[in-house]
């Protein structure tokens, strides 16, 4: 079952939704409040293919982290449909959606996200052991050495705590590359890092895109946002603008 939701195979659902890597159709999101409902998307159309260096833009309280959890998986849709590959993730259970975030999807998030009580190595070898992913001996080997492609490997056996900022958000880069997703998604990954550690973090990203992996990014820095491939703006709930639906358009046929 797990293995069939990760093949690129023929969509479950068949139809227009698996000629894309992502698929949103009329997505809404309504989050209850004491004060009521509240309308945080109000229906977004997105289509995203592989290779696809994306950023997402929008003031803060726009709905970009709304988005994104959309597609990770980590929430669902009040209404409207996901696709990734063809396959309905807004059907899955939270079984199901766990492991298939675990080998396709890594998250980057805005505060890292580690684990406290365990070092960083093995903070990086969790969701190799969450999704069985590699043997014991390889997991150990491969975390080191993602760990030395983010230039924290002389940290590896600190806990978190231990480490700076911007070291801790490397971590969180190598864990959110553990499983070698075909998609990283990443939430204001630099918005806690000085300007230099950015730009090295960009870099690492731009250095992913280029070796075929699709890229989403949520960040408050304009000047990144144009060296991505496409800008996608989010206003108090609502895609207002795209940067690339043209080119897409011309993609399909
Ligand atoms: P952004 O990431 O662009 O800053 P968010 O997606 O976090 O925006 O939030 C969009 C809107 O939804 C904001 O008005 C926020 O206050 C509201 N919101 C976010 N999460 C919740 C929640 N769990 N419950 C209620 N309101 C929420
Ligand atoms: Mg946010």
């Amino acid at each position: 079952m797990f293995k069939r939701l990760i093949q690129r195979e023929p969509a479950l659902d068949g139809g227009e939704h698996s000629q894309h890597l992502i698929v949103l159709r009329d997505v809404k999101k309504v989050y209850k409040t004491d004060a009521g409902d509240f309308l945080a998307l109000k229906g977004i159309d997105l289509t995203i293919d592989k290779g696809e260096f994306v950023g997402i833009v929008g003031k803060s309280g726009s709905g970009k982290s709304t988005l994104v959890n959309m597609i990770t998986g980590i929430d669902r849709p009040s209404s409207g449909e996901v696709y990734m590959n063809g396959t309905a993730i807004h059907h899955f259970n939270e079984g199901q959606m766990a492991k298939w975030r675990g080998v396709t999807m890594g998250v980057v998030f805005q505060f890292f996200q580690l684990l406290p009580t365990l070092t960083v190595i093995e903070n990086v070898m969790l969701p190799m052991d969450f999704c069985n992913m590699y043997s014991w001996r390889e997991r150990q080997d491969r975390a080191m050495e993602l760990l030395r492609l983010v230039d924290v490997e002389t940290q590896a056996h600190k806990l978190p705590t231990m480490i700076s900022g911007g070291q801790q958000q490397r971590v969180a880069i190598a864990r959110a590359l553990a499983n070698d997703p075909p998609i990283v998604v990443a939430d204001e990954p630099t918005g806690n890092l000085d300007s230099r550690t950015a730009e090295q973090v960009f870099q690492l990203f731009a250095g992913l895109v280029a070796q075929g992996k699709t890229f989403l990014m949520v960040t408050h820095d304009d000047e990144l946002a144009e060296r991505m491939s496409r800008v996608i703006t989010i206003t108090d709930g609502e895609l207002v603008r795209d940067s690339a639906p043209v080119a897409l358009e011309m993609q399909e046929s």
